[in-house]
C-alpha cells in the first residue's frame, strides 16, 4: 500500500510527436515541486507517428512514466478511461497532451484537493489559439448541454481536472460505451469546485477534433444524459394534432363560402405528406439513435484492448488498480500485462 503514489497523471495521446518532450518535462517540473509521489500513465490510443516511440524511450528512463498501448485508436474518451483504470494515485488528474492544458495548473487543482474537493475542475476562462468556430460552438454546446440534462455539467470544462480516488472508484464501475466523462464525473457527486485558467494554443499538430468527430462528441454528451431529443416529440405531436382539428372547421368554412374546389389539388397533400413523412423519419432516427446505444451496452464488448504496457507490471495487486474480480466482469476493459520487448 505505501508504494502508491499519490497523484496519477493521465493523458491520453493520438499522434502528439511534437509535444511529448516538452509535455513530460512540464509535467515533471510541476509534479517533483509538489514533493509528493506520482505517476504519469501516457496512454497511446493508436497513434500512427512517432509517439509510442517517445513515450517509450521517456518511461525506459524514468519509471514513473507508465505506458498503456491500445492495439488500435479508441478515441480520447475511452483512452482516458483506460488511463482511469489503471491509476494508482490517490488523487487522478486527466490533461491533454499537446499543453492546451498547462500542467502548472496541475498545482492549483492540488490545492483546492487538499482543501477537501473531491472534484477540482479546470474552467477555461479565456481560450487562445482555436478558431472562432470551436469556440462559438463549443459555447453552444456547453450552454445546451447545461440546460437540456439533469446532471450539472459545469460551463465551460474540458476534461482537464482533478478527481479523488473515491470518485475514480465509481469512475471505474461505470462501463457505459459513449462516453461523456466530462458528465459523468459530474453525476458522481460529492464537492466539486472549479478552478479557472487560460487555455493556451497547441503546441504542436493539430486537433484530432474534426466538426464530425465534435458532433459525435456532443451527441454522445445529450443522449448520455438526457432523453430530451425523445421529450421533444411529444410537443411536436401536440402541436400538429392540433393543426388537424382546427383545419377541418377552417376548411369546411372556406369551402362553404368560396366553392368545393378551394383547398383542393394535390400539390397540398403532397408537401403536407412530405413534410410530415420528414418529421417522422427525423424522429424515428433519434429513436434509433437510442436503439442503437442499448444495442451497444447489449454486446457488452470491452470498452478497449491493449496491446502492450510498460511499467506497469503487478499492477493488479496494488490497492488503487482494478481489482481482478471487476476486471473479470463482462464488459470491461482486458488488461494484457504483457510487457514490451
Ligand atoms: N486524443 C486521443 N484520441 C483521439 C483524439 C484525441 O487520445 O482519437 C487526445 C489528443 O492526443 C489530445 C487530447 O485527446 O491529447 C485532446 O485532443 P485534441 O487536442 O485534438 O482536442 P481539442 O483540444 O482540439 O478539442
Ligand atoms: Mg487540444
Amino acid at each position: 500500500m505505501t508504494d502508491r503514489p499519490q497523484f496519477s497523471i493521465i493523458t491520453p495521446i493520438y499522434n502528439e510527436e511534437g509535444n511529448i518532450q516538452l509535455l513530460y518535462q512540464r509535467l515533471r517540473d510541476v509534479m517533483d515541486a509538489t514533493g509528493e509521489s506520482w505517476e504519469a500513465i501516457m496512454v497511446n490510443d493508436g497513434s500512427q507517428d512517432g509517439s509510442l516511440a517517445l513515450i517509450d524511450a521517456i518511461a525506459a528512463q524514468d519509471e514513473r512514466v507508465k505506458v498503456l498501448n491500445f492495439a488500435r485508436n479508441f478515441g480520447h474518451q475511452i483512452a482516458v478511461t483506460a488511463g482511469i483504470d489503471y491509476a494508482d494515485g490517490h488523487a487522478v488528474v486527466l490533461i491533454d497532451a499537446d499543453l492546451q492544458d498547462p500542467p502548472e495548473v496541475i498545482a492549483d487543482l492540488i490545492a483546492k484537493w487538499r482543501e477537501g474537493y473531491e472534484v477540482v475542475y479546470a474552467v477555461r476562462a479565456e481560450r487562445h489559439g482555436e478558431s472562432r468556430f470551436k469556440i462559438w460552438t463549443a459555447k453552444l454546446f456547453y450552454r445546451l448541454i447545461y440546460r437540456i440534462t439533469d446532471v450539472n455539467i459545469p460551463l465551460d470544462t474540458g476534461d482537464f481536472r482533478l478527481m479523488d480516488e473515491r470518485v475514480v472508484r465509481v469512475l471505474r464501475q461505470m462501463r457505459e460505451h459513449n462516453r461523456f466523462i466530462r458528465g459523468m464525473t459530474s453525476w458522481v457527486g460529492f464537492r466539486q469546485t472549479g478552478v479557472d485558467y487560460v487555455r493556451h494554443a497547441r503546441h504542436a499538430g493539430e486537433t484530432k477534433y474534426p466538426l464530425r468527430k465534435m458532433i459525435r462528441f456532443a451527441w454522445d454528451a445529450i443522449t448520455g444524459f438526457s432523453y430530451f431529443p425523445l421529450q421533444i416529440m411529444v410537443y411536436f405531436s401536440g402541436i400538429l394534432g392540433f393543426l388537424a382539428v382546427l383545419t377541418i372547421p377552417v376548411v369546411a368554412t372556406l369551402r362553404i363560402m368560396r366553392g368545393p374546389d378551394f383547398f383542393g389539388g394535390q400539390a397540398t397533400t403532397i408537401v403536407l405528406l412530405l413534410m410530415l413523412s420528414a418529421f417522422q423519419l427525423f424522429f424515428l432516427f433519434i429513436l434509433g439513435q437510442y436503439v442503437a446505444r442499448i444495442y451497444d451496452e447489449t454486446r457488452d464488448r470491452p470498452l478497449y484492448v491493449v496491446s502492450s504496457t510498460r511499467n506497469m507490471n503487478g499492477d493488479d495487486e496494488k490497492n488503487g488498480a482494478p481489482t481482478k474480480e471487476a476486471l473479470k466482469r463482462p464488459g470491461t476493459s482486458h488488461r494484457t500485462s504483457r510487457n514490451f520487448e
